[in-house]
């Protein structure tokens, strides 16, 4: 018992001493690292951030995928164990984390991405081309939608939501992550359309970065907490936020709420 507490002591003073040469040569002076199980890649990995803004640093050391899509990953796993049978649509994915997990896993995996000046309902390499606000999937053709960071870019979410609520089975739920930066302040605008298609910013411009568009995408939505609110009007659905807070999962950061709108059976 004693020797396993020495050499319990032992690997915290040498984790110590690494922390500190590594503070040495970080940009703001900030490291963070923990053993742990990843959602995404399930293994055993390494998660390490060396800047204090967790939601975009700290990184699985296996698949690099963030704090969010690890949050995603096991929600989706706690509401919907049997998953990987599922019908799932997964809208603008990326080429990482929970995305990759779902792509593999999932038999009945549907991707699309928005390609604006092409034909929608067309399928573009692996993605159909889709408008989440006036998509061409058939009522209730899925079990789970998910969206990653993607509902704080739409023009009319409100529309979005509806659309995604119609193409839902009974007993099915959009998952998805989008930050509520305004947290208890309410919900803003930030941005509308132009009838060319280009933002039109009513604050200052905010832009994020798009796999599948070097321009990025504008951010036109500020959310607050009352997005429950808003996705009941909309759409009909009874939304549950969920805040994972767990370093042995690597979930710890800010703004990494995972909201579940589920149909009623
Ligand atoms: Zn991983």
């Amino acid at each position: 018992m004693v020797f396993f507490s020495k050499i319990n002591d032992i690997e915290i003073v040498i984790k110590r001493i690494r922390d500190k040469i590594l503070n040495i040569f970080l940009p703001d002076g900030f490291y963070f690292s923990h053993n742990g199980y990843c959602p995404c890649c399930d293994k055993m990995v390494n998660f390490q951030a060396n800047v204090s803004w967790l939601r975009d640093s700290f990184l699985c050391s296996n698949c690099h995928s963030f704090p969010r899509e690890r949050a995603l990953m096991l929600i989706i796993e706690s509401y919907y164990p049997n998953w990987r049978s599922l019908n799932i649509h997964e809208s603008s994915p990326s080429n990482r984390g929970a995305s990759l997990k779902l792509g593999k896993s999932v038999k009945n995996y549907v991707a699309s991405q928005y390609f604006p000046d092409k034909p929608f309902g067309m399928q573009i390499n692996n993605f159909y081309n889709q408008d989440l606000e006036n998509q061409s999937f058939k009522n209730e053709s899925f079990d789970i939608v998910v969206t990653q960071d993607v509902m704080e870019h739409l023009y009319d979410p409100g529309k979005a939501f509806a659309e995604i609520a119609r193409t839902l089975k009974k007993g099915g739920a959009h998952i998805f992550t989008v930050p509520i930066i305004n947290k208890h302040k309410s919900t803003e605008v930030w941005a509308v359309k132009e009838e060319n298609n280009s933002p039109v910013f009513l604050k200052t411009p905010e832009w994020h970065g798009n796999p599948v568009d070097s321009k990025g995408s504008p951010v036109t939505m500020h959310w607050g907490f009352d997005i429950v609110d808003f996705i009941k009007e909309h759409s009909g659905l009874d939304t549950t936020i969920e805040h994972i807070d767990n370093l042995d999962y690597g979930i710890r950061a800010e703004l990494i709420e995972v909201m579940v709108s589920q149909k009623k059976e």
